[in-house]
């Protein structure tokens, strides 16, 4: 989401020091397939109630999205995991689980991932994106924040006048773009190729990180930023967007609320 301004750039690739395993590159698994709902991995660390895995297709709190919820499972025995965080100065997703498991480094698990909650966040984040380029591209408003829930999202953008308006337009002209049934496209370039996009990134404070290849985003006609967060294949999945509410949190800070429908 955050407009042109890059919030969730996750790098493609962690690397992750392991107290067992010396180095090990944890490969984000929903930044290649967003609709993965079940994967097999190998565990690389276990830290009371908190496990490494070498992939993984949960997408931990980053970026302004929500982390998934889902289970891991081996021999039969479940394992519910209740938050998903990203360890940013290692790149490790850390999956928290409601107990300590019986797991070791080595073994092999199976994770399955909550989809309804997912598919709502992947909904809510493309809706985003397409909001939040209508508010530039309209309104010259720049997102300055937000965040994607699983029942609904919220952003706040730059923009002095407090008119309720604004944001009925652009949730208007957003549906439109949903009913369009706009293709969404993911694919990688070098750093160069990406930052020489205009937009690509807005704010010099959200470069991306220093990694070779950036995972970009793009609706095409409305949109196009670097981002590393789990997205729907087509507009026209996201449904209905509706606005809930409107808050003026400052002279240049507007905020909306909003969620999608069904
Ligand atoms: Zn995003």
């Amino acid at each position: 989401m955050f407009a042109r301004a890059d919030h969730h750039l996750i790098p493609q690739q962690g690397v992750c020091r392991s107290r067992v395993l010396p180095k090990v590159t944890t490969r984000l698994l929903y930044q290649e397939d967003s609709y993965l709902r079940e994967f097999s991995a190998r565990v690389m660390r276990v830290d009371g109630n908190v496990v490494v895995l070498d992939q993984t297709a949960f997408h931990p709190t980053s970026g302004g999205v929500d982390h998934d919820t889902g289970l891991l499972v081996v021999d039969g025995t479940r394992y519910r995991v209740v938050d998903v965080k990203l360890d940013r100065s290692t790149g490790d997703v850390l999956h928290i689980l409601e107990s300590e498991p019986g797991l070791n480094p080595g073994d092999i698990v199976r994770g399955f991932i909550d989809w309804d909650r997912r598919y709502r966040l992947m909904k809510l984040h493309t809706a985003a994106h397409i909001i939040s380029a209508i508010m530039y591209r309209d309104y010259g408003a720049l997102i300055t924040g937000g965040h994607v829930y699983p029942e609904y999202a919220r952003d706040d953008f730059s923009i002095e006048r407090f008119d309720r308006r604004i944001f009925e337009d652009a949730i208007a002209k957003a549906n439109d773009v949903v009913r369009q049934g706009i293709e969404v496209k993911i694919y990688w370039l070098s750093r160069e190729e990406a930052l020489k996009i205009p937009g690509v990134v807005k704010l010099a404070e959200r470069m991306p990180p220093d990694v070779e290849r950036l995972r970009i985003v793009e609706i095409p006609g409305i949109d196009i930023q670097a981002d590393g967060g789990p997205h729907v294949r087509n507009t026209r999945e996201i449904g209905e967007i509706v606005l809930m509410k409107v808050e003026n949190r400052g002279r240049r800070k507007k905020r909306i609320y909003y969620t999608v429908r069904p």
